[in-house]
């Protein structure tokens, strides 16, 4: 069975980074119609033993009549309606900033179960970021370096009970 992932969250926190390391680079991205839209990518790929259908929440292009945010969450909505699990990332670096509590409450009112993930979390005390990110109301964020490769396996087994 293929797990349906969607990797959403605020521009910049590493959610092409992500999607990238787990697409592999030699698994072409599916069904990525250009002209139709730029802000959803898919791909398939493979965690541990797992199969999947990558979703990558990208670009955010949006017209003159609608705000950055109206799009962000069109798209993500639209992402949503496709996952079995979503991956909520945030930058651990930044801290949560408000716009990350946007995506909560989005996400909030959803079925779909979330994974909060704590990114560019390499050499970092983790600690600083936790309570913080546990405040969005996801439980603790699993700590992740998607640009070095860190915390995959833990990846894994937060996902394997969803497939
Ligand atoms: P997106 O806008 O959420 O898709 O974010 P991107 O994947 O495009 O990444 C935004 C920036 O963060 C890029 O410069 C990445 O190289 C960087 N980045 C992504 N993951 C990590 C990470 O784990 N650690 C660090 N230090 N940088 C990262
Ligand atoms: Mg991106």
């Amino acid at each position: 069975m293929t797990l349906k992932i969607a990797i959403v969250g605020r521009p910049n926190v590493g959610k092409s980074t992500l999607f990238n390391r787990l697409a592999g680079k030699k698994l072409a991205i599916v069904d990525d119609q250009p002209g139709v839209t730029r802000d959803r990518r898919y791909a398939t790929g493979r965690i541990g033993d797992i199969d999947l259908m990558l979703i990558d929440t990208a670009g955010f292009e949006y017209a003159d009549d609608e705000s950055l945010e109206s799009r962000m969450r069109q798209q993500t909505e639209k992402a949503l309606d496709e996952a079995d699990v979503a991956l909520f990332m945030v930058d651990a670096r930044d801290g949560v900033l408000p716009l990350d509590k946007i995506f909560a409450d989005l996400l909030r009112h959803r079925d779909v179960p979330v994974l909060l993930i704590a990114n560019k979390a390499e050499g970092h005390g983790a600690q600083a970021l936790a309570e913080e990110a546990y405040s969005l109301g996801f439980g603790e964020p699993l700590h992740l370096s998607a640009e070095h490769g860190e915390g995959m396996s833990d990846l894994y087994e937060s996902i394997e009970k969803y497939r």
